[in-house]
């Protein structure tokens, strides 16, 4: 199922706050490359498991790799983004009085201040890199724009274009397509695609018609642990799910 190898195992994970466990004894595999949608209903447990992938909750016990080798559950959160994952929350935070352009070469140079960030030179290199992002989130024309000016969807470009500039090798997206327009939306399924493959993409998604455009491969959550897995098809027939999500 991933011939490429594995990107993210996650086995046997737990964490309980109060007692209560917002993630119960949760396995799931990512594989490089995969566009992997993760559903489930409010509580479910979504959120609980981003913060863990990326180092800013520690599970109380359980398995955590990124890769063959790099256990996330010694890491922080500094090192697991600079090692390559990538988070995306759901409202964008993008600097609104700084351009475009500004916006990607503070996100490519995060090991400096802001202000030594901006008056020091970017390479050639680095230039590209930023070139062929602006290209990649269609803002090639508004790069000297104010990233304040832009609208909701293409600030969520610029953001994703800011994760894009570090090359990370896993996205984590959380409802990337809340609030867009119909042809923001479809941007944002076309996008996906065409960046899993070089990448792998975990999204949080409510919106099933945009998780059945973009996604080979469902996780439902319930309860903090994995309840199916799927196509969106599959998933959408399994038993266990519709009764969870229409309370049958
Ligand atoms: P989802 O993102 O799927 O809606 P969450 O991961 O946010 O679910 O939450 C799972 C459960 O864990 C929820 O019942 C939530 O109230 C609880 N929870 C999450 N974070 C905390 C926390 N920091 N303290 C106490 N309870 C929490």
């Amino acid at each position: 199922n991933t011939p490429h190898g594995t990107v993210l195992t996650l086995e046997d994970i737990n964490v309980s706050f109060d007692g209560f466990k917002a993630l119960n004894a949760l396995t799931l595999y990512i594989g490089v490359g995969e566009l992997r949608c993760i559903i489930g209903p409010n509580g479910a447990g979504k959120t609980t498991l981003m913060d863990v992938i990326t180092g800013k909750t520690r599970p109380d016990s359980g398995t955590a790799f990124f890769g063959e080798t790099l256990d996330l559950t010694q890491m922080n959160e500094v090192a697991i983004a600079k090692a390559g994952i990538g988070r995306k929350f759901q409202k964008p935070t993008v600097f609104e009085a700084l351009s475009v352009f500004d916006n990607l070469e503070l996100a490519l140079k995060t090991d400096k201040s802001v202000w030594a960030s901006l008056r020091s030179r970017l390479t050639g290199e680095q230039r590209s890199r930023i070139e062929e992002v602006l290209t990649t989130i269609k803002l090639e024309n508004q790069r000297q724009r104010p990233a304040g000016l832009l609208s909701h969807g293409q600030k969520q470009f610029l953001e994703i274009g800011m994760l894009l500039v570090q090359e990370p090798q896993l996205l984590l997206l959380d409802e990337p397509v809340a609030g867009m327009t119909d042809a923001e939306t479809e941007f944002t399924a076309e996008l996906f695609k065409s960046l899993a493959g070089k990448h792998s993409l975990m999204v949080v998604e409510h919106d099933m018609s945009f998780v059945g455009a973009i996604a080979d491969h469902v996780t439902v959550l319930h309860q903090g642990s994995v309840l199916a897995e799927g196509s969106l098809d599959e998933v959408q027939a399994n038993d266990r799910v519709i009764e969870v999500y229409l309370g049958r």
